[in-house]
């Protein structure tokens, strides 16, 4: 395997056994690293910095050749074995992460036996980490066989932060549910429901945003008040309801922000999808693959 990819990528750009290689590196490369019609191109010019359409990265491999700082990755996917594909598009597209969220959380009960719960630092995190999830598997009710504890948890959440649902309406909804299903295992309250997600590394920040889309309230610039690009105000003033008319007229009036960006961090994420064995294999084919390539050429 190793000697036929060396083969191609040597021959002459307009070599039959070029043309072939290209085509095979397009057709693994696309489903693995493409985002809609487009990747990066690994040719001399782009070297990666450009995403194209497959006709024009087929077109620049050929007529600027690859670029030599690529020319493993090329190789590398090139090669790819189907199988691997497959692997790896579980992994990339979130499939099982979204949809079996009981699958993914499954495997991380593996091993969680040797993680002290009374130990502090990471491993404590962990140890929190994994009681929720041994928790979390439990039935929603007895009989249950659709949601476990956390799955249906999770989906919740998952609805109160696409469409905007207030905290307090969250907890209503709550109480509601549990007074009408005693028998489910809801969590106690909407702030109980919101630690375990943290805990599981599935929370999100809410980032203050320009109203017209210029830029964000964050880090340097988390203290403005007004976009530096348009000057749109990062506030949008409202009356307060039930204030007297005659009180404070700085009392009258609250302000909300005019736009809010949710941004789910990816550090704790990954942290906890490398819990999980089967999960922090798929994670590292990449880097695995490719030290499996150096020790083949080494040899
Ligand atoms: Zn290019
Ligand atoms: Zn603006």
């Amino acid at each position: 395997m190793d000697e036929e990819y060396t083969l191609w990528i040597d021959f002459p750009r307009y070599s039959q056994e070029y043309l072939d290689g290209v085509e095979c590196f397009l057709q693994k490369g696309f489903p693995i690293f493409g985002k809609g019609d487009e990747m990066q191109c690994p040719c001399r010019k782009c070297a990666k910095r450009l995403w194209l359409g497959r006709d024009s990265i087929y077109d620049h491999l050929i007529c600027n050749g690859p670029s030599l700082v690529h020319v493993q990755w090329i190789c590398e996917v090139a090669h790819t074995k189907l199988s691997d594909i497959d692997d790896f598009m579980d992994c990339e597209t979130g499939k099982g992460f979204e949809d079996n969220l009981d699958d993914m959380f499954d495997c991380t009960g593996k091993g969680f036996e040797n993680v002290n719960e009374g130990e502090q630092g990471p491993n404590k995190e962990a140890a929190k980490f994994y009681r929720h999830v041994r928790e979390g598997k439990q039935p929603l009710y007895p009989g249950c066989t659709k949601f476990s504890r956390l799955s249906f948890m999770i989906r919740l959440y998952h609805l109160k932060c696409v469409h905007g649902i207030t905290e307090s309406a969250f907890g209503d909804l709550l109480g509601l549910m549990k007074d009408a299903f005693p028998n489910a295992v809801l969590p106690q309250s909407f702030i109980a429901a919101k630690n375990i997600i943290k805990d599981l590394g599935l929370d999100y920040q809410k980032i203050h945003a320009c109203p017209n889309n210029c830029m964000l309230f964050w880090a340097e610039n988390s203290d403005k008040e007004v976009c530096d690009n348009c000057g749109a105000s990062r506030w949008v003033v409202q009356e307060k309801k039930g204030t007297a008319a005659n009180s404070d007229p700085d009392k009258l009036i609250h302000k909300v922000p005019s736009k809010i960006m949710r941004y789910f961090p990816l550090k704790p994420r990954l942290q906890r999808l490398f819990m999980c064995k089967d999960y922090s294999k798929l994670m590292t084919w990449h880097d695995v693959a490719k030290k499996r390539r150096e020790i083949k050429t080494s040899c």
